[in-house]
């Protein structure tokens, strides 16, 4: 996500665009993301009601995995990381700020989601469908943000449009706006299937289970998988929801253990069900997958302070040098 104008200066000026076009380009980035903020809506269609800070997970959730009102959370700045673990608080003193992006409007974000949020599982199939939503709105808007910051660069008011115009920055571009496309109709779809019975599947595949050896971690992601290995033939890549949700059990349940859910969603079914057949068929497996969709990049996740200790060097250099993917 494109969160500050800093970022965004270090991240061009890492790309090789020269010190003196940056002090120009500065104060324009500054305008251009303002503006962006000021045109904002609701996500949820057809309405135009601004939006206000909407969780991508769910803070009861989060709580599960917090130790003592804390958790580790996704810098904001990967430079952070070097003085890392850095708690950042996730418990009840600040829980507005845990997991929000500028999503939905008050109405739409309370009488959606409120139901999973007061009962604190995830029970149904409209559920996941619903955290789904979530997870694909924030990644949606993160590619429409950059397409929009993409395209302004271009423009020749930017004054540095020669810098930009590259057969490597029209593939990065047009790369963005069909993974841009293709998690539209994910999004689209997602809602389109919360009008039917709540039991009938939709044209979103949604595989869920839960796993214990998970337990700590929560995070929300989608981006673009192979279905195979490369190296079996070269699938096209699919696109995929990926939503890890903390849960206590059924508090009818004889304990109270905590688990964790994973749900995925696509419009590829096909492609789902290879990949979880190979990702996903065992406890083992869907502990390194989780680990592996941390160190791909994933910019939204939550980890228990506990966890992360225990986690090995190797699986901390790999979840931190995801984070440096621009
Ligand atoms: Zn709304």
């Amino acid at each position: 996500m494109i969160r500050n104008v800093d970022k965004l200066v270090d991240a061009l000026s890492a790309a090789g665009l020269p010190d003196a076009d940056i002090a120009g380009l500065r104060p324009r980035l500054t305008t251009w993301r303002t503006q962006l903020d000021a045109r904002r809506q609701c996500l949820w269609p057809k309405c135009r009601r601004p939006p206000i800070g909407s969780h991508v997970i769910s803070q009861t959730f989060l709580e599960v995995i917090a130790d003592g009102g804390k958790g580790l959370k996704t810098p904001k700045n990967p430079e952070t990381f070097t003085a890392y673990p850095r708690a950042s608080r996730i418990g009840s003193e600040a829980p507005s700020k845990a997991s929000t992006f500028p999503g939905f409007c008050g109405t739409h974000d309370h009488k959606e989601f409120a139901g999973f949020e007061n009962a604190r599982r995830l029970r149904h199939l409209d559920d996941y469908r619903r955290q789904l939503i979530r997870t694909t709105t924030i990644e949606w808007q993160n590619r429409s943000d950059l397409i929009d910051l993409l395209n302004f660069l271009r423009k020749r008011d930017s004054g540095v449009s020669s810098f930009f115009a590259t057969p490597g920055f029209d593939a990065r571009l047009a790369r963005t706006q069909e993974h841009y496309r293709q998690l539209e109709q994910l999004r689209l779809s997602l809602h389109a299937d919360l009008s039917l019975p709540s039991t009938e599947s939709g044209s979103v595949a949604i595989h869920t289970a839960s796993h214990e050896s998970v337990n700590g971690v929560a995070l929300s992601y989608a981006d673009f998988f192979e279905a195979q290995d490369i190296d079996d033939g070269g699938s096209v890549p699919f696109p995929l929801a990926i939503a890890v949700v903390p849960q206590r059990s059924d508090p009818e349940a004889a304990t109270d253990e905590p688990t964790t859910r994973l749900i995925l969603g696509s419009t590829d079914r096909q492609a789902l069900d290879l990949y979880v057949a190979r990702h996903l068929s065992s406890p083992l497996r869907a502990h390194d997958s989780v680990m592996a969709w941390l160190g791909k990049g994933c910019f939204s996740w939550w980890i228990n302070p506990g966890k992360w200790e225990a986690m090995s060097s190797q699986e901390q250099d790999e979840i931190k040098r995801g984070l440096t993917r621009f």
